[in-house]
């Protein structure tokens, strides 16, 4: 296959690019580095599989060539990113994702959006089945986030209803692993970068509220199951062990051997008090089930953290 990742210089992209060049395709990776780092992709660099461009997916892309698949994985995703660059994360949601329908429409490509659990936003059921609606705030900070995905799945729904465009959409659920960066600001790279330099870990809150973390490995093996399904409808992806954060940060402390302490913040405006994902439906028609649990895969991260610059 020849296959354009969005986004690919980040974490989650960057792990995709490697996936599909590892398995013979010809991989295309668009990124402007806004929140992705050259290094993540740097080993493929040399590859004849393998290209890059330097590139805002807001503005139209170019690609020569044939495309079997576009997968979509442009925009800023964690919190403190979003909440920096609030215009630039709107783009990205809605002209990248028109940017990227179009291009995936004249290539006669499948078309992959990364969409999120925060389109249930601070949801009212839990777990969250595909089914529900959300609970989001539209014009709150996290709004241009929240939003603009919730945009880039509507938007994908009619290319896919009105242009008979083959498109999946995910739901990713907190995912974790190897190249984050370090000064993301999401909670796993804090905790484990505060408990490696025995600085106080920072929670939010009483640190009750919950997530369900689910390591990059899984996820990629997913989004495969995903992509090679007949699904047109979203999909969660993400592994539904839900804990609270005070628990993720104590764990953290214990796995690196750390003596760090915990200080307690503010909660964020609009923080989701749970996060839990129903993934019946990726294991019934994907089936699919994340493999990895917490602690293995924290313990992977935290050597990446380690021994990394
Ligand atoms: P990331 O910030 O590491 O990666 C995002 C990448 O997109 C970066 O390389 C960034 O430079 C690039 N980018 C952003 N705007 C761009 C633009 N306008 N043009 C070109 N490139 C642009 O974040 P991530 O965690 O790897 O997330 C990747 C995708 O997965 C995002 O779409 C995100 O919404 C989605 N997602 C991730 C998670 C998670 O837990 N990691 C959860 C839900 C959804
Ligand atoms: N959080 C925290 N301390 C930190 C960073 C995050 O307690 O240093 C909390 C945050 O308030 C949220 C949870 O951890 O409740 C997960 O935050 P993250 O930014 O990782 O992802 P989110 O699920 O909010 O997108």
């Amino acid at each position: 296959m020849r296959v354009l990742i969005t986004g690919g210089a980040g974490f989650v992209g960057s792990h995709l690019c490697d996936f599909f060049a590892g398995n013979g395709h010809k991989v295309i990776c668009i990124d402007n580095l806004i929140t992705g780092k050259k290094e993540n992709i740097a080993h493929l660099l040399g590859s004849k599989n393998f290209k890059f461009v330097d590139h805002d997916v807001s503005v139209k892309i170019k690609v020569d060539g044939p495309l079997d698949y576009v997968l979509h994985f442009a925009s800023p995703a964690s919190p403190v990113d979003y909440l920096k660059y609030p215009i630039q994360t709107l783009k990205a949601g809605s002209l990248g994702t028109h940017n990227a329908l179009g291009l995936a429409k004249s290539k006669k490509a499948k078309f992959l959006l990364a969409s999120t659990s925060e389109v249930y936003g601070d949801p009212l059921v839990n777990p969250q089945p595909e089914s529900y609606w959300g609970n989001v705030n539209p014009v709150g900070p996290r709004s241009v986030y929240d939003e603009a995905k919730r945009f880039s799945e509507a938007i994908t729904m009619a290319y896919h209803r009105e242009c008979k465009l083959d498109t999946k959409i995910v739901r990713i659920f907190n995912t974790y692993g190897p190249r984050m960066r370090r000064n993301d600001g999401r909670a796993i790279p804090n905790f484990i970068t505060q408990a490696l330099e025995g600085k106080s870990l920072t929670v939010y809150g009483k640190g009750r509220q919950t997530r369900s973390f689910c390591y990059v490995d899984d996820l990629v093996r997913g989004l495969y199951a995903l992509m090679l399904s007949g699904l047109n409808d979203p999909v969660n992806i993400g592994n539904p062990n839900e804990e609270s954060l005070l628990y993720l940060a104590k764990r953290i402390i214990s796995l690196t051997g750390s003596r760090s302490t915990i200080v307690y913040k503010c909660l964020p405006v609009d923080d989701p008090k749970v996060r839990r994902p129903d993934i019946t439906k990726a294991k019934k028609i994907l089936k699919w089930s994340p493999e990895v649990d917490l602690d293995d895969g924290l313990k992977r991260t935290i050597k990446f953290f380690k021994f990394s610059s």
